[in-house]
């Protein structure tokens, strides 16, 4: 039992039963055994429960995971009429179910998305304790800066079973450390990871039962399952930290130690944990609920992000309208949130402190156990600036020709609304008035999968052939008996696209709405290649039973994507009939993968940029917005339609930041995907760099048994050792490196540069007036020292003007750019 958990539940739930029995617990041997909290018990604070304190966890759950492409259509199909093992494949003679032990329970909703799911956050919303505000100067409970407050404090530190420094006076690490046998830690972790799992199992399962089964109760359940789990973690991290890792010379019981030492803002006391909740709870509620009424008919309100103003912003290609909703969604959303943001950030730099961090950023980078995270990015994004700068130029251009020279200027950033959707973070919207070859279509299999009588099961059975193809994993019995493949009649389900690890070894799922087109023919291999991951680290402890690095499940799914959704593969699937061996279908094809993967590189990058800068002070509370704009413009080179100011919070209009979740996972994955999908393609020799008839985005990896052997060993180390070397000691790259993504999009690369040449386009942006203001009613007198200083140069009558204008107008709807 662990001791210490005994007073957390007593502060939180003040439940005497529990504590009493908890006390008693505490004179046993030592065990991490939690006991079982009954499902009929109700918690005082029921309603915020501890979730985001794992959701916005930096070492991510690695249980679940979703694609970026999000479905949130809804099949017509029928469920599926038996779900059961089709016994097709054979499953892999590796494979054994372990320990079936305990079926209930989860994860928090992690979206994992780059889209945003505002639908699907699992916190309540209370009414009640929406203006509860914090002040953490004037609390005393908060100890700014003090890593050793939980240990000190006489409600959290003391009798820990796991009290390895009992009976010792030596302060020494290494003396210490002798006390104590080797094989108690490891004693210790198999314990603890045997109890993990177990949690872990329960929660999964619980969160499961929501997703499925969208509705009070299963609500409630999965709202305890998470609560428990955190304290579950809380329990477990105060244990490891009892333990000197100083002399360990083991490798792998250093690491998990290590690893389980850090558990990000449960580490907060519970008070204090209380309010990061709630700040997050709040903000979402306001994300999740903003609304605006329609461009010129002020009558028709009620309208959400999902599904009609993205649709908006992907479809119409009226100025005014798409400028409409782009101002209308931040001053509901961002705009609401800011002064809520503001108290998160200290509160999330108060937890990595906790966790023994500097601030938050140095928490956030953890993971990629790098010395200079932001150095490693920005050399990444060097790499692939130039190819970024040539789609940038042709797609202003095309939009020029669209909107007309007076909107978009040759040489100026892009207006942010005009691209396709709310954050100009995907180009795929404006794809269909952008492609290189308008008359040449794209190849799309929908029609033939139709006719050929694909079902989402079929889709699925088809997915899993592809890695058998390659000697990886069949999908186990569990995964065929109890995934959701099809939109069930009888009942709500949350649609978006996931994949789960139930944590015992044996039960994978997938929970999907599959619609039977090429879309989700691919997502469908996206999702499954989550499980096969799954599959080969479920021998590694429960602590590496993840991905190497935040970015890498991703990577291996949009990698395994690449090669499903090649023309080439498709004509091997008899989905496409004739041959489209042509330079326009291949120039359009690798034009709308870099309007989704590469236009969002930058995006992915200012994100984290914009909140590392934050966390670590570098930019203070009065300059967030500008900052945020600064950023836009160097990496992205995007403006905004109107004059923002600081009454404004732009950044808040973007689910993880009021999420408080993790960006930059997807700049890495999106450059690890085309780093794998290179060395796959080249080990196998259906790449070969310089020779144009064995170009790397032809290349399919099905039937391919070498490239199934080193995806398993990249996957099945889980995150035991380093990222780097699992990288380098399967594909023998030790770092993240853009020059993959260039190979892959070299043809592209190469027609973009004469596209550009033709028509004599200015690579690049320069600034063309002021975008950000610290307020608009002194904007004009030069009141803020200049977060612009170095653009004042551009400062005309122009933007003059446009400031006087935006003076006379609280809302700045109707502002044009010149
Ligand atoms: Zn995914």
């Amino acid at each position: 039992m662990a001791c210490a958990l005994t007073r957390i539940v007593r502060t939180i739930f003040k439940f005497s039963l529990v504590s009493i029995f908890l006390v008693q617990s505490c004179l046993a041997s030592p065990q991490l055994d939690l006991p079982p909290i009954s499902s009929t018990q109700r918690y005082n604070n029921a309603g915020y429960g501890l979730l985001s304190s794992t959701q916005s966890s930096i070492n991510s759950p690695g249980n679940q995971y979703d694609v970026q492409n999000q479905n949130f259509g809804f099949s017509t199909a029928r469920p599926s009429q038996n779900p059961s093992t089709p016994g097709v494949f054979p499953v892999s003679s590796t494979f054994r179910g372990i320990n079936p032990d305990i079926n209930n329970n989860g994860y928090p909703n992690v979206n994992y998305g780059n889209g945003g799911n505002p639908s699907s956050t699992l916190r309540p919303y209370d009414e009640t304790n929406r203006d509860d505000r914090i002040d953490i100067n004037n609390d005393p409970n908060f100890r700014r800066n003090d890593p050793n407050f939980a240990r000190n404090d006489p409600s959290y530190a003391g009798a820990n079973p796991y009290d390895f420094n009992r009976g010792v006076n030596t302060n020494s690490i290494d003396d210490r450390f002798h006390q104590v046998n080797l094989q108690q830690v490891r004693d210790f972790l198999l314990k603890a990871d045997d109890q993990a799992s177990k949690e872990c199992t329960n929660n999964v399962a619980a969160q499961w039962n929501f997703e499925t089964d969208v509705n009070d109760g299963t609500q409630h359940a999965a709202l305890d399952a998470q609560q428990r789990y955190t304290l579950f973690q809380r329990g477990l991290w105060e244990a490891a930290q009892q333990v000197p890792r100083g002399a360990i010379r083991d490798y792998a019981t250093f690491r998990q130690l290590r690893l389980l030492s850090i558990i990000g803002p449960s580490a907060l006391p519970p008070d204090q944990l209380d309010r990061y909740n709630r700040l997050i709870n709040d903000m979402l509620a306001v994300y999740n609920t903003a609304e605006i009424c329609a461009y010129n008919e002020p009558f028709k309100c009620g309208l959400h992000l999902q599904p009609e103003l993205q649709f908006v912003m992907s479809h119409s290609r009226d100025w005014d309208e798409l400028q409409h909703v782009w101002t209308e969604w931040r001053r509901n959303t961002g705009r609401r949130v800011r002064d809520l943001y503001e108290q998160l950030v200290d509160l999330t730099n108060q937890a990595a402190r906790l966790n023994n961090f500097t601030d938050a950023s140095a928490y956030w980078m953890f993971p990629y156990e790098t010395v200079n995270m932001r150095q490693d990015v920005e050399e990444v994004w060097e790499q692939v600036k130039p190819l970024y700068e040539l789609l940038h130029a042709y797609v202003r251009r095309r939009l020029r020709e669209a909107y007309g020279p007076e909107r978009i200027s040759r040489s100026a950033p892009i207006p942010a609304h005009v691209l396709g959707d709310m954050w100009g973070q995907s180009w795929s919207g404006i794809v269909p008035f952008t492609l290189p070859y308008p008359g040449k279509t794209l190849v799309d299999v929908t029609p033939e999968m139709a006719q050929q009588g694909y079902t989402p099961l079929t889709i699925f059975q088809l997915a899993e052939e592809f890695f058998v193809s390659m000697n990886m994993s069949a999908m186990p019995p569990d995964f065929w008996a109890l995934s959701v493949l099809d939109q069930p009649a009888d009942r709500h389900v949350h649609c978006q696209p996931s994949a789960w690890d139930f944590c015992n070894r044996h039960d994978y799922r997938i929970k999907m709405c599959t619609h039977v087109d090429m879309k989700d023919l691919v997502t469908a291999h996206h999702e499954m290649a989550h499980i096969e991951y799954f599959l080969a680290y479920r021998n590694q402890p429960k602590v590496f039973r993840d991905g190497a690095n935040p970015g890498f499940h991703e990577a291996i799914g949009e990698a395994i994507a690449l090669a499903v959704a090649s023309p080439r593969h498709l004509q091997t699937l008899g989905l496409v009939q004739k041959s489209v061996d042509d330079t326009a279908h291949d120039t359009n094809y690798l034009f709308t993968q870099a309007m989704d993967k590469l236009a969002f590189l930058p995006f992915a990058l200012v994100m984290d940029r914009w909140r590392w800068d934050v966390f670590t002070g570098d930019v203070r509370k009065e300059q967030y917005n500008c900052h945020w704009w600064r950023l836009r413009e160097q990496y992205q080179g995007i403006k905004p339609p109107v004059l923002r100011s600081e009454l404004d919070f732009d950044p808040g209009s973007k689910y993880h930041i009021p999420a408080n979740i993790p960006y930059i996972r997807y700049f890495v994955s999106t450059i690890l995907q085309f780093q794998i999908y290179r060395a796959l393609c080249e080990r196998t020799g259906q790449f070969i760099p310089g020779d144009p008839s064995r170009p790397l985005h032809k290349c399919d990896i099905y039937r391919n048994p070498e490239a199934g052997r080193i995806l398993t060993r990249i996957m099945e180390r889980g995150s035991s050792v380093p990222w780097t070397q699992v990288l380098q000691e399967t594909i023998g790259e030790g770092r993240l490196n853009g020059e993959a993504l260039r190979d892959y999009f070299r043809p592209l690369e190469d027609w973009l540069r004469s596209e550009n040449l033709r028509t004599g386009e200015y690579l690049g942006w320069s600034y063309d007036g002021d975008y950000c203001k610290f307020s608009i009613e002194t904007a004009g007198l030069q009141v803020y020292g200049g977060f612009y200083n170095a653009a004042h140069r551009h400062f005309d009558v122009t933007s003059f003007v446009t400031l006087l204008l935006a003076s006379f107008l609280t809302t700045v709807v109707m502002m044009r750019w010149r």
